[in-house]
């Protein structure tokens, strides 16, 4: 970092010759990559990182503002450190800055500065600012006006720091949000679809490759609508296109499909699943509900029938194929009959994971105004029962995997238990599914895919016992 050695006004120059930074992430994967990114523009600037928040000259919350849980927990985030800090500079980036900077101005005394989400290569900025200024935002030699990327980031960002287990990585192909459901705040926070070029993400994987990551977990607000806002009349690049481009890289590694509308689907994808098997027959897919009116209330279009035709079709192309759900409780209107029919298309759908939300009344989306609220105690009674029925349907999904070939993808050693690791299986997403607990004769190492065989499951979990070598090393299959 000689190039642009820096002074500092308020702290203790004679210690410090370069700042440093802890970031402190919440909200969604999304979020976390946003997290990354800014960590890889913090370093490319001369920021250094701070080994926590105590020996950092700045903490960034890198905050959530989608619905009022995590709003709260974001602003409880600042409160506390600074309770724990007095005199520590605090910047409340992410989602809830980008979302209310003018009213957390008034009310949030307690964080020094606000950075929203829109453009992340100014973060050094907005810390030199917090900080009280009289250091670099950026390099000396970038022109005031241009968001020009500071010296040492990439044009990749297969570069930046990673935040997921070893071996993984979110690869975010697309920003922002078209569909506007009647319940969510994210097109208000993060604007109107933006989808990456697909030689973009192409790079960035082929980054991640060579820097030893074996499974990429594609995510953005809806997959299944990435590429309409690329190109006109048809021939812009979808998700379909996007995964063809990426079959064609060299190599044993996995890909994992986040977050497709059901209304947008895109079936051609279940087709390149079979031909690849790198590509990964797991589908999370955000039903929200099973009544046909409540659907509608929230504005999609489809419905029980073919959203089950939709779960038919994918394990008819796909056996095996694992289908993570969620769905929102609550939503204004809801009848106890609407709540029934929910739990009807959940027994039916039978989906090996599935999360429940209670709805949050949200300013700015369509539901806000909406009549027939229903109380809060309903709705968590309502969320409490279909996650009760979840955890049955899983725990069956998952004892019928007993016995399965498969492959693992080891995280970590279990502390103190020799020979016992933890991973994950196909059929399981980072840090929301079951785990898989890897018996071994070896040594294993942290972000390697392995064979594997299912042996026993243990609640949700599934106890694995793998043998043979690392079949990243294998030739592709
Ligand atoms: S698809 Fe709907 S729920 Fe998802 S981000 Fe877009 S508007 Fe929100």
């Amino acid at each position: 970092m000689a190039a642009t050695a820096w002074s500092f006004s308020g702290l203790n120059k004679q210690a410090k010759a370069v700042p440093s930074y802890y970031l402190d992430p919440f909200g969604c994967v999304k979020n976390q990559v946003d997290a990354e990114t800014m960590m890889a523009f913090l370093d490319g600037s001369g920021w250094e990182r701070g080994g926590n928040a105590g020996s950092a000259d700045i903490i960034i919350v890198n905050s959530c503002g989608f619905i009022d849980a995590a709003k709260q927990e974001s602003i409880n985030a600042v409160l506390s450190y600074r309770k724990m800090y007095p005199r520590k500079k605090i910047l409340l980036a992410g989602c809830l800055a980008q979302r209310y900077a003018p009213e957390l101005r008034e009310s949030l005394a307690e964080a020094d500065g606000f950075f929203g989400n829109a453009d992340l290569s100014r973060i050094a900025e907005a810390a030199a600012a917090a900080l009280g200024g009289g250091f670099p935002a950026r390099p000396a030699a970038a022109p005031d006006n241009a968001p020009e990327k500071p010296r040492g980031v990439s044009e990749n960002p297969g570069d930046r720091p990673l935040l997921s287990m070893p071996g993984s990585a979110y690869v975010k192909i697309s920003e922002g949000c078209d569909n506007c459901c009647a319940f969510c705040a994210i097109p208000a926070i993060r604007g109107p679809l933006c989808s990456r070029p697909i030689p973009d993400i192409l790079a960035e994987c082929r980054r991640l490759l060579e820097r030893g990551v074996k499974e990429f977990c594609l995510i953005g607000q809806d997959l299944g609508c990435y590429g309409r806002d690329l190109g006109r009349g048809g021939d812009n690049p979808d998700l379909p296109a996007l995964l063809e481009a990426i079959s064609s890289l060299e190599g044993h590694f996995w890909v994992r499909t986040l977050y497709i509308h059901p209304d947008n689907f895109p079936l051609p994808i279940l087709g390149i699943c079979r031909r690849d098997k790198r590509f990964l027959p797991y589908f999370d897919v955000p039903f929200q509900h099973g009544s046909s009116r409540i659907l509608k209330a929230m504005r999609r279009r489809g419905n029980a029938e073919t959203y089950l035709g939709l779960v038919r079709h994918i394990r008819e192309t796909l056996p095996g194929a694992a289908i993570r759900a969620t769905f929102l409780v609550g939503f204004p209107g809801e009848t106890d009959d609407d709540f029934r029919e929910l739990l009807e298309f959940q027994e039916k759908a039978e989906l090996e994971w599935a999360g429940a939300f209670a709805y949050s009344r949200e300013e700015g989306t369509p539901a806000y105004t909406m009549k027939g609220r229903v109380p809060k105690k309903t709705a968590a009674e309502r969320k409490r029962i279909a996650e009760e029925r979840q955890a049955a349907i899983s725990e069956r999904r998952m004892e019928a995997r007993v016995g399965e070939e498969t492959e693992v993808l080891v995280e970590e050693q279990i502390d103190g238990e020799e020979g016992l690791y933890l991973g994950r299986l196909p059929c399981q997403a980072p840090e929301i599914d079951g785990a898989a607990v890897i018996s071994s004769m070896r040594e294993l190492s942290p972000g390697s895919l392995l064979p594997a065989r299912v042996f026993a499951r243990a609640g949700l979990d599934l106890e694995v016992a793998t043998a043979g070598p690392d079949t990243a090393q294998s030739p592709r299959r």
